[in-house]
């Protein structure tokens, strides 16, 4: 059963003690009942601040052991507003977006809040694609001049994959790789796309190697003008221009590259659920995930934090096209 708040008043009613976000979250981790991570017994008593002890094995478990929330000095209350937040934010959150609203005393916790929370956007072990899936690669970063369509330089190079729905784009993936070799690209599609499926890119040399790792590889030869390449894969083009677009318009094009991944997974999550008429079941979903996912240690998220200041206000670090 899917249970969820349906508006921002139901959820600041339900949610507005430690232990009512706890319960929740207990029973997203334990859908089907508490399972001991010890003894594999299945019953235990709650023993006050989130804990859980096994009666079998008398082993200690809090409810957000290995998830986004653990160790966090934070009401899970105020967590909870955050996440609403972010679902509720059409065209993407900002640091500063989430900071104002919630009061935070600063941008740096508003900042690792929202990475944290688009760590929860990408469930591990999600579904692959399958059917057909158009896949090309597409530069993101500062405008620089000559090189050519492959040639990363300063920019960023992000692999995309869209699935073939008819006339319409089904679900997508996206991911930063170093080059556009096949050792890069190779990987991607297989992490992302079902073996068997029809897999469509240009003629490009990186996808050669497709049918040994079992795909359908339909290749798309693009002979002449720049215009052909939309012809041929015209989903991918159009997610590419929606993603450029939505990290200009939304994060004024300020993502540094290392941090590039993050911004993609609240893309992919937002582009994926774009359909979903329930911000309330947007949160759902992303506090399901979020108590399935190991923490991230600040130390390993915040490198390169010093110069984001700095990017957010200097627009010319703009996406290119
Ligand atoms: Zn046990």
């Amino acid at each position: 059963m899917e249970d969820y708040p349906r508006t921002l008043q139901e959820l600041e009613t339900r949610f507005s003690t430690e232990e009512a976000c706890r319960e929740y979250l207990a029973r997203l981790r334990w859908p089907n009942g508490f399972v001991c991570s010890g003894c594999e017994g299945t019953e235990a008593w709650s023993t006050g601040r989130g804990l859980r002890m096994c009666a079998g094995c008398g082993r200690q478990m809090s409810v957000t052991a290995g998830t986004i929330f653990q160790g966090t000095r934070t009401p899970l209350t105020l967590w909870f507003r955050a996440i609403w937040w972010v679902v509720s934010q059409k065209n993407g959150a900002s640091a500063l977006g989430l900071q104002g609203v919630l009061g935070l005393g600063s941008y740096r916790t508003a900042w690792t809040w929202l990475h944290k929370i688009r760590r929860a956007m990408v469930r591990p072990g999600r579904d692959q694609l399958t059917g057909k899936v158009e896949v090309d690669e597409t530069l993101v970063g500062g405008v620089e001049s000559g090189g050519g369509r492959r040639y990363i330089g300063k920019k960023a190079l992000v692999a995309i994959a869209a699935e073939v729905r008819g006339r319409a784009i089904g679900r997508i993936r996206m991911r930063c790789v170093a080059d556009a070799s096949g050792e890069s690209l190779l990987p991607f599609v297989q992490q992302v796309i079902q073996p068997g499926t029809v897999v469509i890119t240009d003629g490009f040399q990186g996808y050669s190697g497709l049918s040994e790792l079992g795909y359908r590889h339909d290749r798309r030869v693009i002979l002449g003008s720049g215009e052909a390449a939309h012809a041929v894969l015209p989903r991918v083009h159009r997610v590419t221009s929606l993603l450029k677009r939505w990290l200009l318009g939304t994060h004024q094009g300020a993502v540094s590259r290392e941090h590039l991944d993050y911004y993609l997974d609240e893309f992919t999550f937002r582009f994926n659920r774009r359909t979903s008429r329930h911000r309330g079941k947007l949160f759902y979903r992303l506090l399901e995930q979020a108590v399935a996912v190991d923490p991230v240690p600040y130390a390993a998220m915040v490198k390169g934090i010093r110069g984001l200041k700095k990017k957010i206000r200097t627009p010319q670090h703009v996406v290119g096209t």
